[in-house]
């Protein structure tokens, strides 16, 4: 593995009893890629990003995050990855700072950072104001930034978004996509999406995924429409 490899997947396989979900998913992401994970509904992006998380185990596959085994040693290999899943868990009862403190402590962020790097992750999700906003009281958007800060709290080398905008309206959605380009300067970024254009206004490189296996891989420049249309069988709207 070259020193830049921050993830490594290898056969990554899932089945859900005789649904086989996810089927010999094989990738590599390299230091200051933003990677799209993109496929139809039902294609297997969910189960692979839990996968490669560490929240759901494979059938089958490895998964290297920074050199480390995610199987042999869960623990280091997660402190690596920032990630936000499709549907996060937020606590609408409590404050921003209140829900970001108790996120760090999870990570185990020592007591004297914790502070700094709520207030670092705020300031960068473009929270800064609402610090003491109770969570349910937020919009659905500002909830997404929220899980966003949870997700690059501790500094991973890469954070994984799942479908990040789905659900906002079209105001949140391009200020959300504006976020993650920003995040894409300082991290690597998995985004998984089936949406075409969002990997193409912001990711650097492209993974296809149709029924469990990886159809296509490109630099972002070398995707053409068509082919992405083609492979995702969805119509080109103009
Ligand atoms: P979506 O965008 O709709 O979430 P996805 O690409 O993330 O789609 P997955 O959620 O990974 O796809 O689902 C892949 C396949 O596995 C689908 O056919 C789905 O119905 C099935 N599946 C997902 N989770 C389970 C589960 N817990 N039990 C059984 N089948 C599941």
């Amino acid at each position: 593995m070259s020193d830049d490899t921050l993830i490594r997947v290898e056969g990554l396989t899932r089945w859900y009893g005789e649904r086989l979900a996810v089927d010999g998913v094989g990738f590599e992401l390299r230091r200051g890629q933003v990677l799209g994970f993109l496929g139809p509904n039902g294609a297997g992006k969910s189960t692979t990003m839990q996968m490669i998380t560490g929240n759901l185990a494979p059938s089958a596959g490895r998964v290297e995050i920074s050199g480390i085994d995610l199987l042999e040693r869960p623990r280091e290999a997660k402190a690596r990855l920032g990630y936000l899943p499709e549907t996060p868990p937020l606590y609408r009862e409590l404050t921003v700072d209140e829900y970001l403190t108790h996120c760090a402590r999870l990570r185990r962020l020592p007591r004297r950072r914790i502070r700094e790097a709520v207030a670092r992750a705020r300031e960068r999700c473009g929270l800064a104001d609402v610090g003491r906003r109770l969570i349910g009281n937020l919009s659905k958007g500002y909830r997404q930034r929220v899980g966003i800060a949870q997700a690059i709290l501790h500094e991973p080398d890469v954070v994984i978004l799942d479908e990040p905008t789905v659900g906002l309206d079209p105001i949140q959605i391009i200020e959300i996509r504006r976020l993650i380009g920003e995040l894409g300067r300082d991290h690597s970024v998995i985004l998984s999406t089936h949406i075409l254009a969002e990997v193409q206004s912001i990711c650097t490189h492209v993974q296809i995924i149709r029924d469990g296996r990886l159809v296509y891989a490109a630099a972002m420049a070398e995707l053409g429409e068509r082919a992405a249309a083609r492979t995702l069988r969805v119509r080109l709207r103009r």
